[in-house]
């Protein structure tokens, strides 16, 4: 780490591991700068404080969030394959985080201007925390948005509540591409209603912020969608490419790591073994459950399957398997309940990545040049998947048919005939492009010296 250069950041995770995992890849690059980090924290997935001697935790008391935390159970926020509706719209009414956030910013601003040890340089939370920006500006501090979207999704989610509110539905390619018309009325059913108000409450507030930072987005992947940005939000926007690449290895995981993983890889071929991971919050069906295992394992080739302890509703983990098919998986696979992601990705025996397309997945995989098979479920899932098979052609997307025969099909198409090769020809470029971007003089480490720049500036 670079001397302390006396500044303190305040960060303020959203408590979903896509999101924990950006803030705190922000927070090493920043902590490296010299910065000191304070990290306020949710009782509700508590980030784990042992992995960062270096910074300080505060917990609050987040009320809401408690009767999950106890269990753990993230079904509560997770109603079927609806997560971040879900939690979204629990994080909007979720008055109960505001009042004890509030205290404990002000304590900790008193606490620097009694000590004057150090300055408070600035605030930066999840663009999903809405109540943060008015609060910060009563306390005189700048407050930068984080996002974990893809630019593209981001801005662009700012039309849905318009597009529902004039039952404009008959999407066209130009109102939201590359979304199909099925995507877009996936995103805009019913259940998602909940969230244009917050929307609406998310666009006035990051209007009103000092910066807005995207972390894992760069020119290279969002170059329009960045100009959009800059035009509508009238803030300096930071792009600041895929923050893990600065730091690779995940120290931020709720959950264990599985690093049997890695042995079992190192005993498989080159490119061979498919990788299977719908993120962490995600859920299946029992059905879906065993089409995918029929599918992987009728397709031959080996394959590594994280599902999450609660991750199949209405089951404790996969013991929804028969004991036959159990046998068979195991010949060629292995199945864990949470993997050390990154290092799979990275590993020369990985060769493509069945995907919920969350976003840190997509990005995770472009930058290890691993093709994707495209499993989206749900929100932005959506935009990323036809990003990557659609505009980057860097995988191929199985249009929702999670069925035994399609899955087989399609790892088998990407893993061992010849259009695979081409995608993944095309997989390679566009890693080597984004890995170029985090080096010196690349555009998202551009981004980030001036983003660097700016907080030391306050
Ligand atoms: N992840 C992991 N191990 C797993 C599954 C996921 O470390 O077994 C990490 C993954 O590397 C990524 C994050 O969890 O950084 C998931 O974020 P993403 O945006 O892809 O999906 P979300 O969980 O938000 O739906």
């Amino acid at each position: 780490m670079e001397k302390s250069n006396g500044l303190r950041v305040v960060l303020f995770p959203l408590p979903i591991q896509g999101c924990i995992n950006p803030m705190f890849q922000l927070a090493k690059i920043l902590h490296s700068r010299g910065f000191s980090i304070t990290v306020i924290h949710t009782r509700f997935n508590t980030p784990k404080a042992s992995n960062h001697p270096l910074y300080t935790f505060l917990e609050i008391q987040d009320g809401l969030f408690e009767a999950e935390a106890s269990t753990r159970d993230t079904s509560l926020l997770n109603p079927r394959l609806k997560p971040n509706v879900s939690l979204f719209s629990t994080v909007s009414r979720s008055n109960s985080c505001e009042a004890p956030f509030r205290d404990c910013l002000t304590k900790l601003l008193q606490s620097e201007t009694e000590e004057r040890k150090q300055t408070i340089s600035c605030l930066i939370d999840d663009s999903g925390w809405i109540f943060t920006q008015p609060l910060a500006q009563s306390l005189n501090l700048s407050r930068f948005v984080l996002s974990t979207y893809k630019v593209s999704f981001f801005v662009g989610h700012f039309v849905l509540p318009k597009l529902r509110r004039e039952r404009y539905l008959q999407p066209q390619a130009e109102e939201f591409p590359p979304l199909r018309k099925k995507d877009l009325l996936r995103i805009l059913d019913e259940e998602t209603e909940v969230l244009d108000s917050y929307s609406d409450m998310i666009l006035e507030t990051t209007k009103a912020s000092s910066g807005l930072v995207f972390v894992s987005s760069c020119e290279e992947l969002d170059e329009d969608s960045l100009r959009q940005a800059r035009r509508e939000f009238q803030v300096p926007i930071f792009a600041i490419g895929p923050s893990h690449s600065y730091f690779p290895g995940s120290s931020s995981s709720l959950f264990t790591p599985d690093q049997t993983c890695i042995q079992w890889l190192d005993k498989q071929e080159d490119k061979a073994v498919i990788y299977v991971s719908f993120g962490s919050v995600v859920n299946i069906s029992e059905t879906e459950l065993l089409e995918i295992a029929w599918g992987v394992r009728n397709s031959d080739q080996p394959f590594l399957w994280v599902v999450r302890v609660g991750m199949v509703n209405g089951t404790k983990w996969i013991e929804a398997i028969p004991e036959e098919l159990m046998e068979r998986l195991k010949e060629k696979g292995k199945i864990v309940k949470w993997a050390p992601q990154q290092d799979v990705l990275k590993h020369r025996a990985t060769g493509g990545f069945l995907t919920h397309n969350g976003w840190n997945s997509t990005v995770e995989s472009v930058c290890e040049g691993v093709p994707m098979i495209c499993v989206p479920s749900v929100w932005d899932q959506l935009l990323n998947a036809r990003f990557v098979s659609d505009v980057w052609m860097v995988g191929l997307h199985l249009e929702g048919r999670v069925e035994r025969d399609e899955i087989e099909r399609v790892v088998r198409k990407l893993l061992l005939e010849p259009e695979g090769e081409v995608i993944r020809e095309r997989m390679q470029l566009l890693a080597e492009k984004v890995g170029r971007s985090v080096k010196q003089n690349g555009s998202a480490y551009r981004s980030l010296e001036h983003l660097v720049d700016h907080i030391s500036s306050f």
